[in-house]
């Protein structure tokens, strides 16, 4: 199926090569900009400030939303998650995890995952496609419309709503669909759209070492977290099946050449895995590797899935890998796992719905 091209597809700078190719001047760009972003009207019929003839092209060229809601879930720690549908009878998944002091949404990249880790509810089943830059821009539009219509008080407090911090950790491997995913970066940092600063955009990656390389010389002010959750090959290996491609000291060494290159800090997330990952052998092995490099590490509590039998560590052996660490001059922290009652961990909302839905054309 050809996916139609949407306003959500194009920066602002596409959207002026057309204008002009409509002999229009590029204010016009501007203005449905504005419309869309800021006023929320995303149907060409409303963009009431067009002259109606270039109105009545805007209609024939762009067409509405691909992305419809399908589901939302609540949890208790305020965590909101969405299931939206596709064009094309996809679903994918975002969540959104307010704070006082922010709004961060947890955004999907594509539909499935061709990486199969052994902890994650997406790569069950396999990968459907990428997403296309439209979509996932729809994603950051959709809750952050969700949170300006919404009081103040009833997704975290004392802050503006409107969504402030994007992190693409959600289905996909955000590096594997690359050009999507930066092209719909540069949309969402556009001073006239949602104008969400680059530094509070997190891309999160399975080690693509290729595809670090490449991050590193955009220029691109963005955060980059690799998962790592094994300090050796052989442990790495059993929970990640990239590591056969891309094994840890490779991809340790991309991860230094990247910060050499851009001067940003890079986060390694490590998922805790009771009996597996977390023992003091793996804190003094994981902090040798990482010795000298400008970095930080998240520790993440395993998020117990029903489809998988990993658990989450005692306290107690969760904070005794952290005081290795931080005894090893490695800046860690503890991070408190949210979203546990609504199956926040990516992928297992689309892959319930899968489940229960064989039929379904997904
Ligand atoms: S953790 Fe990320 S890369 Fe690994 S299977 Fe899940 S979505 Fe894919």
């Amino acid at each position: 199926m050809n996916l139609p091209t949407t306003v959500y597809d194009l920066t602002l700078s596409e959207l002026k090569t057309w204008v002009a190719e409509q002999g229009q001047p590029p204010y016009r760009a501007n203005q449905i900009f504005e419309s869309v972003y800021h006023r929320g009207l995303e149907d060409p019929v409303s963009w009431k400030q067009l002259p109606l003839d270039f109105r009545q092209a805007c209609i024939r060229r762009l067409s509405g939303p691909t992305l419809a809601p399908a589901e939302k879930q609540n949890s208790a720690d305020g965590t909101w998650k969405w299931l939206s549908k596709l064009q094309d009878g996809q679903y994918l998944e975002t969540v959104l995890i307010p704070s006082d002091s922010r709004k961060t949404i947890c955004v999907s990249t594509q539909v499935g995952c061709a990486y199969g880790c052994a902890f994650c509810a997406s790569g069950m089943k396999g990968f459907r496609r990428n997403l296309t830059a439209g979509e996932i821009v729809q994603q950051v539009v959709l809750i952050d419309r969700h949170l300006k219509s919404v009081p103040g008080t009833e997704i975290g407090t004392g802050h503006q709503n409107r969504v402030s911090n994007i992190v693409f950790m959600g289905m996909g491997e955000p590096l594997a669909n690359f050009d999507s995913l930066l092209k719909a970066i540069r949309i969402l940092n556009a001073p006239e759209g949602l104008n969400i600063g680059a530094r509070k955009i997190t891309i999160s990656t399975v080690g693509l070492i290729p595809m670090i390389e490449r991050l590193g010389k955009e220029g691109l002010q963005l955060e980059l977290s690799v998962s790592l959750h094994a300090p050796n090959d052989e442990l790495r290996g059993r929970l990640m099946p990239v590591n056969r491609k891309y094994p840890v000291k490779q991809l340790i060494e991309a991860c230094r050449a990247y910060v050499r290159a851009t001067k940003r800090l890079i986060t390694f997330e490590y998922i805790l895995i009771d009996q597996v990952n977390d023992g003091p052998e793996q804190a003094k092995e994981l902090a040798v590797l990482l010795r000298g490099l400008l970095c930080k590490v998240n520790l993440i509590p395993c998020h117990p899935i029903p489809e998988v039998l990993f658990k989450r560590p005692p306290l107690d052996r969760m904070l005794a890998f952290e005081r290795i660490l931080r005894e090893k001059k490695i800046t860690c922290t503890l991070r408190r796992s949210r979203g546990l009652d609504i199956e926040g961990a990516c992928g297992q909302l689309r892959l319930r719905q899968l489940l229960e839905s064989a039929d379904r054309p997904v």
